[in-house]
């Protein structure tokens, strides 16, 4: 539990579910079931570092719910992983399953280092080993569990994770499908390394394009010429900064743990992540100002804020001063239930990580389904559907007797890549979701906020799968 926070993360989330819950009719039985974490792998192993020394490795996977199966989430590496922290997030994985519709029970799982501090080598002899235990004790699978990317893991990890499972399941036809996140080349699908903050950006947009929301927080509608400032240039915010950046929303600020800068007239992502690559920090970019502390850019005057990083970045001490009318929660739990009163009295949206973040699942699903299936996304269709379209223009030009341009005949004959069908699938989970958040809000007026509408609806959708499954008769 961090200083300043009266309770802990995990207790936080209680504290959000209970709100939400006395505003459904579910038996308490089903509700207190649905928040509880139902499996706690606490481990221990040992590493040997490249300087010969031993070191005692502690990790974790929660397995908050099984309602659907397999359980899913990702995996961090991170010195602030603790037992609390991974049952809190394994809690926001079932509730942003539910909401997206994916049939997935929640999941996470850490393992408490700091990335920076190992070789290459090293990382992957503790990868590998967490996933020998994960094996030992049945907590993986693609039917059991099936973890992710997450804070300080990426695409090298998932490969790591999904040949060690392979070689000690030897046969095993679905093997692929035991780590989602993974390289294109290992099983993974195209267009899982952008998805979580092209999520965001749907959300958000959808959002935006709803004049009566706009018109209470006095904006216009559309992302075109909104102020965003996003805390947190990894694979998330780096992600959703440029695609709010290519919609012609100006980047005004950013930030990393080091520091953070402002430039009115907007920023790239792609030329500070260079910068940073180069100079090893943020600061100092050309024509940009920078930050004092990198905090500083929570309080920026903008209209959306992407807190992009970890939790508990907006509390009860910092929210007063912030000044975005909307956040987009890309992190997971980034603002505390302090903040989001706070929220309530200013008059701020803030839009819950819970269902905005879940891109990252969401392709996550069409890759352990692709894996399943054994077969990339279009293959089938491509070519019969571009035969189709040649046909159809065929008819048109004929009968109207005109010729399209040939850019006109690039984009109408176009049949679906994998990365076209992932991305529409995401599009659609993410503005459905939106509206359906949306309307639960608008159609009871004791819902103080978005966060409160998101946790209706996951309660709503885990408590009828359980009242379904027949546990509670
Ligand atoms: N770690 C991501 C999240 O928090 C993705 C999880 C997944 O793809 O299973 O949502």
């Amino acid at each position: 539990m961090s200083s300043q926070q009266p309770y802990s993360f995990f207790q936080s989330v209680e504290k959000s579910f209970d709100k939400a819950a006395k505003l459904t009719k579910f038996d308490p039985g089903i509700l207190e079931q649905i928040k509880a974490c139902n499996s706690v792998y606490q481990m221990r192993f040992p590493v040997k570092r490249d300087n010969g020394t031993i070191e005692v490795i502690e990790a974790y996977r929660v397995q908050h719910s099984q309602h659907k199966s397999p359980c899913k989430g990702g995996i961090r590496f991170s010195e602030e992983v603790n037992q609390d922290e991974v049952m809190a997030l394994a809690s926001l994985m079932t509730y942003k399953c539910a909401i997206v519709n994916v049939p997935f029970g929640g999941g996470k799982g850490g393992i408490k280092i700091n990335p920076r501090n190992y070789s290459v080598y090293e990382l992957e002899k503790i990868t590998r080993r967490y996933t020998s235990e994960l094996v030992k004790k049945n907590f993986i699978g693609p039917g059991i569990d099936v973890p992710a990317p997450d804070y300080g893991t990426g695409e090298r990890e998932m490969a790591w994770i999904v040949d060690t499972y392979a070689s000690l399941k030897p046969g095993e036809i679905d093997a692929a499908g035991c780590v989602t996140g993974k390289p294109v080349t290992q099983g993974g699908v195209r267009g899982r390394k952008e998805a979580t903050g092209l999520g965001v950006f749907f959300g958000i947009r959808e959002v935006c394009n709803m004049q009566d929301v706009m018109a209470k927080l006095g904006l216009s509608t559309g992302i075109e010429g909104k102020r965003v400032v996003v805390q947190g240039l990894g694979n998330v915010g780096y992600h959703s900064a440029k695609f709010f950046r290519e919609a012609g929303a100006k980047v005004i600020g950013l930030a990393e743990y080091e520091g953070a800068i402002m430039n009115p007239d907007g920023l790239n992502e792609e030329e500070v992540f260079q910068h940073r690559k180069k100079t090893g920090s943020i600061l100092n970019f050309p024509g940009a100002t920078n930050l004092a502390k990198n905090s500083d850019a929570l309080e920026m005057e903008c209209d959306i804020l992407i807190p992009a990083a970890l939790e508990n970045v907006i509390n009860g001490e910092n929210a007063p001063r912030v000044k975005a009318k909307i956040i987009g929660e890309a992190a997971n739990g980034p603002c505390t239930p302090e903040a989001d009163e706070v929220f309530i009295q200013k008059g701020i949206l803030c839009v819950p990580d819970m269902y905005l973040n879940a891109g990252g699942v969401t392709v996550s699903y069409f890759e352990w389904l692709k894996n399943l299936s054994h077969v990339r996304y279009g293959r089938m269709e491509k070519r019969f559907t571009e035969n189709q379209n040649s046909i159809i223009l065929g008819q048109i030009e004929g009968l109207t007797g005109k010729k399209v341009t040939e850019k006109e005949r690039g984009l109408i004959m176009h049949g679906p890549d994998e990365v076209d069908l992932v991305h529409s699938g995401l599009e659609e989970t993410m503005i459905t979701a939106t509206r359906e958040i949306m309307e639960i809000w608008k159609n009871n007026p004791d819902i103080p906020d978005m966060r409160t509408a998101a946790y209706v609806s996951a309660i709503n959708k885990v408590a009828t799968s359980y009242s379904e499954l027949g546990i509670f008769p």
